[in-house]
């Protein structure tokens, strides 16, 4: 999910112009990641990304655009395609058809690729999903504020990655504290979205950075939640750090952070999506 790019193509609906989305794919599985795991949701991964982690494991959704493949049924795992672009309107009948019968998802992710690069269709697109009584969760990996800002009230849940420099190359951390202090200013205004950070932990992170990222959060709320996901093998990735290195990060979230969790993704040991 990532990276400030391509804006939304211009669409034509009835004849006016609106937001369009490129959409990857959309599926009804159980979320593997993060304080919702174990709970089923609609995803909705959106095309283009602008990062390169090393640990990526959703690289055709980083493309800018392709087909759109869609689950026949929830769970079917039966697969047909689907042509982009999507109008917010034709996206949400979609959503909606999945949750049959209704309330069988707890909420509908917002993925990618990075779902925030797609700002000026969630602006439209979620807060229909909220007119319907459906959660709105986005998954992002947090260096699009400005894309944030515009969004924010669209969004029930925020599942926010803090990313290394030695998994992207680069340092964001500037970006995913403003990020953060936006999500954690619009909760305290308006008691929404709930929203806990995510630390993807390689074998290759090191104190320094792993400090940083946590101090990132405490310096705009110590009491945000935290999940170590300690990377899952493959690709690039040839492992994951050891048993005792994360409990040797953990205590090192700990002493800045108030609550700190360890969970790695749950939806392989599963076979889900
Ligand atoms: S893991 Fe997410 S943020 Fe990183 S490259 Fe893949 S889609 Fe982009």
């Amino acid at each position: 999910m990532q990276g400030q790019g391509r804006a939304v193509s211009p669409g034509s609906v009835g004849g006016q112009a609106g937001p369009t989305a490129d959409v990857a794919e959309v599926f009804s599985t159980i979320q593997g990641e993060g304080l919702l795991v174990g709970t089923r949701q609609v995803f909705c991964r959106f095309y283009g990304c602008d990062l390169d982690c090393m640990y990526c494991d959703t690289p055709a959704s980083r493309m800018q655009t392709g087909r759109c493949v869609v689950e026949r049924a929830p769970g079917a795992r039966d697969f047909e395609q689907r042509d982009n672009p999507f109008t917010p309107e034709r996206l949400l009948d979609l959503v909606l058809d999945f949750d049959e019968p209704p309330g069988l998802h707890h909420s509908v992710a917002l993925t990618g690729g990075e779902p925030l690069e797609r700002a000026d269709f969630l602006v439209a697109f979620a807060p229909l999903l909220r007119q319907r009584g459906v959660r709105t969760y986005l998954e992002t990996n947090g260096v699009l504020p400005e894309a944030l800002h515009r969004t924010i009230d669209g969004f029930d849940i925020i599942a926010m990655d803090v990313k290394l420099p030695s998994a992207i190359g680069r340092d964001v951390f500037a970006a995913s504290r403003e990020f953060l202090r936006i999500a954690q200013q619009h909760a305290r205004q308006t008691d929404r979205p709930d929203v806990f950070v995510k630390v993807v932990l390689t074998a290759e992170a090191g104190n320094a950075e792993l400090v940083r990222a946590f101090e990132t959060v405490a310096g705009v709320d110590r009491r945000i939640p935290v999940v170590l996901q300690p990377v899952t093998p493959a690709g690039a990735v040839k492992q994951p750090p050891g048993p005792a290195r994360v409990l040797e990060v953990f205590d090192l979230a700990r002493g800045i952070l108030n609550e700190v969790r360890v969970i790695p993704q749950v939806h392989r040991l599963m076979q889900q999506l």
